[in-house]
């Protein structure tokens, strides 16, 4: 059997309504570059019918492979799990619901043909709700500010991984993972291209408030410990005016016998200092989270079924 070419990782959770049509519109877009490739649908454990269509799939097209989570793992394990399936020499990463437009995949082999390892296609923000525009550029440029790695704005999971760049990938260990940090830290220049943002073709949306709130959480603990450390300068400082404040009330009293009632400054120093103590227990305690959820070295995700054609992608523990 000869090598495939390119991957494209496709992770999938309910999406049974788009994914024919998404099928449909890739293999449009693939076969004229005439290369040979293969599509890896990860099914993260949907609770629809999307697991039988791209087993369906995979039963008329040898060019398609699957594989099956026993539940919902999320994107990022799903994402994983494609890549450890992929075979080809570039792998594309993509969502199913047409908002990463397959027409743009041809574009994304010519640029990784002139030697890129990373292809990146960045959206703008067209017809995205206002707030959530907002609040997605001010996280980015927290993140800027907070990391080591460079996280652009709108730039999601649709890119291009050579074979070097997706074993590096492979090679990180972490069980908590922030892909869009992880694309960043190993490094291997990465070209981009921007496109006009699509809505989802059909189905929902699997990202409420809480969920990226907690995304973006992840995101920003997982790359480093500067708010541990911020944490710490900040109680420090606090510390450093409590104590002169304390003199400074001692002093008056000393020498100038003022009477202070106290009650006022009392309430707010104990409400400030325990705010902070508050947070700053908090960042301790996601990072004792985390180094928890490593020390358990559970695998990512459990595999429920996988084309039987070809080798099952076992997680092997880290
Ligand atoms: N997805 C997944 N597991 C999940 C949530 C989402 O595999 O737990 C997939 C989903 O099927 C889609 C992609 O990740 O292919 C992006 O999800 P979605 O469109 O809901 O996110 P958004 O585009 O709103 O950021
Ligand atoms: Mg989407």
């Amino acid at each position: 059997m000869k090598m495939p070419q390119v991957s494209v990782v496709v992770p999938c959770y309910n999406e049974s309504e788009v994914i024919d049509a998404f099928h449909t519109a890739l293999v449009e877009a693939l076969e004229p570059t005439g290369r040979p490739f293969e599509i890896c649908y990860v099914d993260d454990g949907s609770s629809d019918v999307t697991g039988v269509r791209v087993r369906f799939l995979a039963a008329a097209d040898s060019r398609v492979r699957y594989t099956s989570f026993s539940r919902n793992f999320g994107k990022e394990a799903a994402m994983l799990a494609g890549l450890r399936m992929a075979r080809g020499d570039a792998v594309v990463l993509m969502d199913a619901d047409l908002q990463h437009p397959p027409e743009l995949v041809p574009q994304m082999l010519d640029l990784y043909e002139s030697g890129s390892d990373q292809v990146v296609a960045q959206r703008d923000r067209t017809g995205e709700g206002t707030v959530r525009t907002v609040f997605s550029r001010a996280y980015y440029r927290m993140v800027r500010h907070f990391m080591e790695v460079e996280v652009a704005d709108g730039s999601g999971d649709f890119r291009l991984l050579s074979r070097r760049a997706v074993n590096a990938v492979l090679s990180l260990p972490e069980s908590n993972r922030f892909s869009k940090g992880l694309f960043s830290w190993i490094g291997f220049e990465a070209v981009s291209f921007t496109y006009t943002n699509v809505q989802r073709a059909a189905g929902q949306s699997k990202w409420g408030g809480r969920r990226l709130l907690n995304y973006g959480i992840d995101g920003l603990l997982s790359f480093n410990s500067r708010p541990l450390r911020m944490a710490i300068h900040t109680g420090l400082w606090l510390f450093l005016a409590a104590l002169g404040y304390a003199l400074w009330i001692i002093a008056n009293v000393v020498l100038h016998g003022v009477d202070t009632p106290g009650y006022a400054t009392l309430v707010t120093v104990i409400v400030g200092l325990s705010g902070l103590q508050l947070a700053t227990l908090g960042v301790v305690g996601e990072y004792v989270g985390r180094i928890y959820h490593e020390s358990k070295r559970r695998p990512h995700y459990v595999v429920s079924e996988t084309d039987e054609s070809d080798e099952a992608p076992t997680p092997t523990p880290a």
